[in-house]
């Protein structure tokens, strides 16, 4: 029986972690790097979502008093370091989809957990560019989307698309990233206005950087009619917008 267990086990995942490839009892990753993953759970920018210093007596960053974006919150579950940093890269560039589900079940009860994010009618994941996506195969925020919308019962919808391809944000300076996505994303053609107008919707992406990203999308939405629109990622990383 124990045999039988630990072959489905090595089914799941190989049983080595993903980042040091030490065994594991199927875990993605072992016990030692998970406990270097750094959850953000209080003490957040109540817009951005990322992590405030002790001392600030404000629910918001000094970035979000100064530039507010167009979001009503983003949430991340964890600081975008090592060893969070390696496993989204194995989740996006070697079709580790089985990691999906492990990334819901620390994103779920987010969603579950904040005032906001609870209330949302549907999940909209970020749309990779039609030529990343033929070259990778593979959207990892509509796969993450997915098991998102099988654990919590909200709805993953499609509906962004990418007009142009963007470069890499973190290589730019502010003024570049938010020239950089404005008008990036449209709403895919033939979208019934009613799975927007009025509705709360959770944006999906793996890693919010300066949230220029999220934002540019959120612009699309909210144009569209929709309520408010929140962000939902795997990593933070903030830097400046
Ligand atoms: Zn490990
Ligand atoms: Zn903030």
């Amino acid at each position: 029986m124990e045999e039988a267990l630990k072959a489905l086990g090595e089914f799941c995942f190989p049983s080595v972690c993903l980042v040091c490839e030490q065994d594991t009892d199927g875990a993605p990753i072992c016990d030692r790097c998970l406990s270097s993953i750094q959850p953000i759970e209080r003490n957040f920018c109540q817009l951005c979502g990322q992590p405030l210093q002790r001392k600030r007596r404000s629910y918001l960053c000094a970035e979000c008093v100064r530039k507010p974006l167009s979001l009503t919150r983003i949430r991340a579950w964890a600081r975008f370091t090592h060893p969070l940093d390696k496993l989204v890269y194995v989740f996006k560039y070697s079709r580790f989809s089985r990691l999906a589900g492990y990334f819901s079940r620390h994103l779920t009860p987010i969603i579950r957990s904040d005032g906001l994010l609870s209330t949302a009618g549907a999940i909209v994941p970020i749309p990779l560019h039609p030529v990343k996506s033929w070259w990778r195969g593979y959207n990892q925020s509509a796969i993450l989307g997915r098991a998102i919308s099988a654990d919590t019962g909200i709805p993953m919808t499609n509906i962004l698309k990418r007009r142009r391809m963007t470069r890499t944000q973190t290589r730019l300076i502010p003024r570049q990233r938010r020239a950089n996505v404005s008008g990036a994303f449209a709403l895919r053609s033939r979208i019934d206005p009613s799975t927007i107008k009025g509705r709360r919707l959770i944006l999906l992406d793996d890693v919010v950087t300066s949230g220029s990203t999220l934002d540019a999308a959120a612009e699309v939405l909210l144009d569209a009619g929709a309520e408010a629109v929140y962000g939902l990622t795997i990593g933070g990383a903030w830097i400046e917008r």
